[in-house]
Formats: C-alpha cells, sequence, structure tokens
C-alpha cells in the first residue's frame, strides 16, 4: 500500500478526538511530501538535526513536533519553529525551553514524560514527580511554557493486557490533574503497534512511523 493510503487506513478508524501524528524520522523528504500531499500536515521527529534541516527543506505550512529525547543544549535549534515538544523530562530542560522560547518570542507547548514502562531505557518523570512539578511555585515562573498534557510509551512487549495497564495508569493521572487544576488537553500514546489499544484508553494523540512509512532500517 502507498503512504497515502496507509494514512487513509488509519484516519478512518480515529476518533474525531485524535490527532495523527505522522512519525518521520529516519525517511526522507520525498517520502514526507507524499503523505503531505494526502493531507497530513502534523510530524514528529526525533532528533534535532534532522528536524532542523526538514523544517528548513519542507513546506512551512507543516506542524513539527519533537518526540524523542531532548538534550538541553540543542533546545535553540528548534526553539524559533518547533509546535510541540512531547519528551520533556526535567526541571532543567523545562528552563532551558522557557528561556529559548522567550528569546523567540513565543509560548512553547510542551508535554511532560512519563515513565510507565517497565523498562531501564524509557526516560520521563515519574507521577509523583510530576504531581509535585506541576503543584510548585516554581513552574509558574516558567511564563513561555504552556504544559499541554502528558506523553508516555509503554513497554514494548507482546502482552497486550500490561500495555492497556501502562496506558490506563498514564490516563487515571491525566484525569486526576484536570480534575485538580489544570486544564491539560492532549494524552500523547500510541505508536504503530499499541495505538488501537492506546486509543481504547484515552489517547488523544498518536505517534505513527512505521505503519505509515513502511519499516526503518534502524529505531
Ligand atoms: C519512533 C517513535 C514513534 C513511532 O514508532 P513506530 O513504531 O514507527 O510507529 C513514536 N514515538 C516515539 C517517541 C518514537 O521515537
Amino acid at each position: 500500500m502507498s503512504i497515502a493510503e496507509n494514512i487513509q487506513k488509519i484516519k478512518n478508524n480515529l476518533p474525531e478526538t485524535v490527532t495523527l501524528v505522522a512519525v518521520s524520522k529516519t525517511y526522507p523528504n520525498e517520502a514526507i511530501l507524499e503523505a503531505y500531499q494526502a493531507g497530513q500536515r502534523i510530524f514528529g521527529e526525533n532528533k534535532v538535526q534532522e528536524l532542523v534541516t526538514k523544517y528548513e527543506s519542507l513546506p512551512k505550512d507543516i506542524e513539527w513536533h519533537m518526540i524523542g529525547h531532548l538534550q538541553t543544549n540543542k533546545v535553540k535549534y528548534i526553539a524559533p519553529f518547533v509546535h510541540l515538544i512531547h519528551g520533556v523530562d526535567s526541571f532543567n530542560l523545562l528552563e532551558e525551553i522557557n528561556k529559548r522560547a522567550k528569546n523567540c518570542h513565543r509560548i512553547q507547548k510542551v508535554l511532560l514524560q512519563i515513565y510507565i514502562a517497565k523498562e531501564e531505557t524509557k526516560f520521563g518523570f515519574s507521577k509523583e514527580e510530576v504531581i509535585d512539578l506541576l503543584n510548585s511555585e516554581k513552574i509558574k515562573q516558567l511564563t513561555n511554557i504552556e504544559v499541554v498534557g502528558l506523553m508516555g510509551m509503554a513497554t514494548n512487549t507482546a502482552n497486550e493486557q500490561q500495555i492497556r495497564n501502562e496506558f490506563k495508569s498514564l490516563k487515571t493521572l491525566f484525569s486526576m490533574l484536570n480534575i485538580h487544576h489544570l486544564s491539560l488537553t492532549t494524552l500523547s500514546i500510541g505508536m504503530s503497534s499499541d495505538y488501537k489499544i492506546a486509543i481504547e484508553e484515552g489517547s488523544t494523540m498518536i505517534r505513527v512511523g512505521s505503519l505509515i512509512f513502511g519499516e526503518r532500517n534502524y529505531p
């Protein structure tokens, strides 16, 4: 199937409340343009250099999302244009994003990444840390940051129940934070292998790569 057909197939079963981020990391501009011509405008990348290069050479009405681990010293390169940063996992990083956004006269939308998987390799805040952070005075000082939601990655496992439980726990935290005082709109969960489960568990934003563009040679 073509890229356009793959997108259509995913969109056919997507509730209106769920936004599709097409994860284009490692794929060339031609593949992105094919998706663009099929109407897709939101793309996700996980490496700063690749994101900047693609931003510079592709249509300017594309909404670029940074979905990968972001190093503090690289924030400045994407601060002028990035629409949403998914993987924010430290206060340090938030401070740097705030500073760079201020320089660009922008309010930067971010998602806080929460650690939900039973794996050592995934980044993120614990639930307790994020509750403390969102209740803290220090986050209120970051006037050029808008925390619009949470992001998480489930364990890479064939055990669907485990994936479901991990998504459920994040949705519970998301709802709980909203009951208390916040107005978080975005719950970024679900990739090619688990996006259907994520939608059942309350995802509002899925990040799908290989199901649209084909298998990558490296992750
Ligand atoms: C690569 C990546 C995805 C997409 O993965 P696929 O399995 O290709 O859908 C989603 N989220 C993050 C954070 C990624 O790095």
